[in-house]
């Protein structure tokens, strides 16, 4: 073990310590839900959940772009790759997300061309080596990704490609934190703020939490101490009944955040309504491309698809509130694996089954054991 690495290691085991003197004997287990999907992998990968006092419960937010992605968001896609002369291209995560009656994987494998793309950018590659065709990125994701999506359409106004458009699935994390810490169902006690999306954000848009919601927050790094620094922050704001937005990444997240890019994302979207899988519709929670850039608008192609399905038996939603831990559906670990995924959440790489999968499993009786649950 390098000098690192036992730093680290009792750095964190420090951090333990001070939280399990201040959580003490509880009741009920303080709620913290992590926002990022980062984060969870993080937690799940360092084993966080088995070091921490029982009195903590850690629960996964919706911070995964692919997992909060409505089934019919994929439904549209799908329609819109099956037209003739068509290219959709897309992130490899939202590949393989089931849809009402098939998926992207299954759309390519029956003759649809559908491209995987490692980047928003790769796709204007693949509108310039197919001129004749109607090119369509779908546009998923946070704060983080929407600038890189306007900076693609400035290239492609820039250029002159006529046949590059997107069909716009982006959102956006404030209004999704309102929606859920005010839902009575979660009962959290804090948030661990996303560190990627604040970088652009800035962390004064989430001033609310504290000042109308009373709820402690940190913006935190993703290194083990980090967050387990992080965590003594909200337990010792929620145990003598404080709650302030303190900014522990402040190497890279400012008050305000990153101007030029939110300013490039003004200039293509504007704020919308959206659907978020398991959350429902949350208003201003979305983007949608200002009227000007309706040219660059697959959303507005003529087209039917059927009414979403979610797939039968499924807990996504419960598991992105935070209700439940992801082994307490009954489809964990025996028809739902990342192998063969039934959800969006075991899906993605950042989703919250996926990372239990991977990372907490060891000690579980799958499948879906109750007592072996932090919480519920
Ligand atoms: S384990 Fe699979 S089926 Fe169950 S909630 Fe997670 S993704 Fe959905």
């Amino acid at each position: 073990m390098s000098d690192a690495v036992l730093k680290d290691a009792r750095t964190i085991s420090s951090l333990v310590a001070k939280i399990g003197a201040v959580v003490g004997q509880r009741d009920r287990p303080l709620a913290f839900m992590e926002v990022c999907g980062t984060h969870t992998h993080a937690i799940a990968s360092a084993g966080l959940r088995r070091l921490l006092p029982k009195g903590i419960r850690l629960v996964s937010g919706p911070g995964c772009p692919v997992c909060v992605t409505p089934v019919g968001y994929l439904d549209h896609a799908v329609a819109l790759g099956s037209r003739p002369g068509t290219t959709l291209c897309t992130f490899g995560d939202l590949y393989r997300v089931p849809s009402s009656h098939g998926s992207l994987e299954l759309l390519a494998a029956s003759g649809g061309r559908v491209r995987i793309v490692y980047s928003a950018r790769d796709s204007l590659d693949v509108a310039r080596e197919r001129p004749s065709e109607d090119v369509i990125f779908l546009s998923i994701g946070f704060e983080t990704t929407t600038p890189t999506i306007a900076a693609v359409l400035e290239e492609a106004e820039r250029e002159g490609l006529a046949n590059f458009r997107i069909l716009v699935g982006n959102k956006t994390i404030p209004s999704a934190l309102r929606a859920i810490a005010r839902d009575p169902e979660t009962q959290l006690d804090g948030l661990l703020l996303p560190g990627h999306v604040s970088v652009i954000t800035g962390w004064h848009v989430y001033r609310f939490l504290a000042d109308e919601l009373q709820l402690p927050a940190v913006v935190s790094g993703f290194a083990p101490a980090e967050i387990t620094r992080a965590i003594l922050e909200l337990v010792q704001q929620a145990t003598t009944g404080r709650a302030e937005v303190v900014n522990q990444y402040a190497r890279v997240v400012t008050a305000e955040g990153n101007r030029v890019a939110q300013d490039l994302v003004d200039r293509y979207f504007e704020p919308a309504d959206a659907t978020w899988r398991g959350l429902g519709s949350i208003t201003g929670s979305g983007l949608a491309l200002r009227e000007q850039w309706a040219r660059r608008d697959a959303g507005r192609v003529d087209i039917e698809f059927p009414e979403p399905e979610e797939p039968a038996g499924c807990r996504c939603g419960d598991v992105l509130k935070g209700l439940i831990d992801p082994p307490q559906c009954p489809l964990f670990g025996t028809r739902c694996t990342p192998d063969a995924p039934v959800g969006a959440c075991m899906v993605s790489s950042e989703g919250s089954c996926a990372a239990w999968y991977r990372h907490e499993r060891l000690g579980l009786e799958l499948p879906g054991r109750a007592d072996t649950q932090q919480g519920g």
